[in-house]
């Protein structure tokens, strides 16, 4: 086993070990999430504390380095069987945060690093499936990490086509593929198109209406996305479609199993469409609820009517009652407080919807101060540092 040539500088990190008698037949981009030199990250894998390496890293000037001789495994993926078969590749970042940008210098470098393992290592070229299964992988397919940032995830199908193209094996470009159609036909003409709102976190957008298509990108819980007036019935599932804002191509999502109707279960659901079959489970708390009827507002009314309503829906009358009683003080019959359940600066409240005013998806938990309301747009942080502006609709108090 051999190592590139095209590394132009090499320091080896003691953080490796035996692959274990495994041939390479894969190669795992990865990103540094930061802008390192080849010569930063030689100096981060140095230390056997580090308990990290990987094979080559790739500065943005397009600078190769070896960290890891081929013949080893490198400490890269967090997944032995992977490394084990793997060249793994660490890629500095031009852009801090954001899509992790990588510079065409260093994607360029990417390109002819791996043309180079295939070549010496007798791999006939790259799949890429957009999972474990492929021979182009990634760091996110085997532990929950941001790695190898969004940037260079949507390259990976481009990597893999150019990589292949210069091999000039004849090896089957991962072109997206033609709308498979044979578990169903398609439907159009529906209504079934319009406006769905994301229910999951990773719900995968593919090339083709099939478990088996290529993944190209993913959206979070929260997001939306408008879909054609078609949908097919796939691999068990009701795939829509829409077109990519960037890439121009057909793009497909599982929109949820075929119930003939929205269901609890659906990955995404139609903006304004109800769940009608699975009853829906008390959503506010007993003291949000509290709080309603103590304001007035939620139509909860007056006893026996408020206890008829509460039970429907799902609430105990007698704990939400006993909360109410509490706010408004044991036989006091003067107005209610209406601070009690009003967002201001300096309340303590909770993200309902992890959404920023843009519609951007936020990873948030637990409770944040109000720093500054102004309407309906509500400005929550931690510590007077600001976290994000949020809708007041996305609030509760904490
Ligand atoms: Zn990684």
């Amino acid at each position: 086993m051999s190592n590139s040539s095209l590394a132009s500088y090499t320091r080896l990190s003691p953080n490796c070990s035996s692959r274990g008698g495994q041939k390479i037949r894969k190669i795992t981009p990865h990103h540094m999430a930061g802008n390192l030199s080849v010569e930063t990250c030689g100096s981060v894998f140095a230390p056997t504390s580090r308990q990290a390496s990987s094979n080559y890293g790739i500065g943005s000037d397009g600078r190769i380095a070896l960290y890891v001789d081929e013949s080893k495994r490198a400490w890269t993926s967090s997944n032995a069987a992977n490394d084990k078969q793997a060249v793994t590749i660490e890629v500095a970042n031009d852009e801090i945060g954001g899509n992790w940008h990588v510079s065409d210098k260093a994607f360029e470098s990417l390109i002819n690093l791996c043309v180079d393992i295939c070549q010496r290592n007798g791999m006939t070229g790259l799949k890429w499936t957009g999972d474990a299964g492929g021979t182009l992988t990634n760091h996110d397919m085997f532990v929950a990490t941001n790695c190898c940032g969004p940037y260079l995830k949507s390259r990976m199908p481009d990597l893999c086509n150019e990589v292949n193209k210069r091999l000039g094996n004849g090896y089957a470009p991962t072109a997206p593929q033609a709308p498979a159609t044979s578990n169903g036909s398609e439907k159009t003409g529906t209504g079934f198109g319009g406006r769905y709102v994301c229910q999951a976190d990773g719900c995968r957008v593919r090339c083709a209406p099939s478990l088996s298509g290529q993944i190209v990108a993913s959206y979070n819980k929260g997001q939306s996305v408008t879909i054609d007036d078609w949908y097919v019935i796939a691999d068990g599932y009701v795939w829509g479609r829409y077109t990519g804002a960037s890439s121009g191509q057909k793009r497909y999502i599982a929109i949820g199993k075929p119930t003939g109707g929205p269901d609890a279960g659906d990955l995404w659901l139609k903006e304004g469409s109800s769940v009608a079959s699975t009853p829906s489970p008390a959503k506010k708390t007993a003291e949000q609820v509290a709080n309603e009827i103590v304001q007035g507002i939620g139509g909860w009314g007056n006893y026996p009517e408020r206890k008829t309503k509460l039970e429907a829906a799902g609430y105990s009358y007698s704990e939400v009652q006993a909360l109410v009683n509490k706010k408004l003080g044991a036989g006091s019959s003067s107005a209610p407080a209406q601070s009690v359940s009003t967002i201001a600066v300096g309340s303590k409240v909770r993200v309902t919807n992890p959404v920023d005013e843009n519609g951007v998806h936020l990873s948030v938990s637990g409770t944040y101060d109000v720093i500054q309301v102004s309407g309906d747009r509500i400005v929550i942080g931690r510590g007077g540092v600001v976290t994000a502006a949020v809708n007041r609709s996305n609030l509760a108090l904490a």
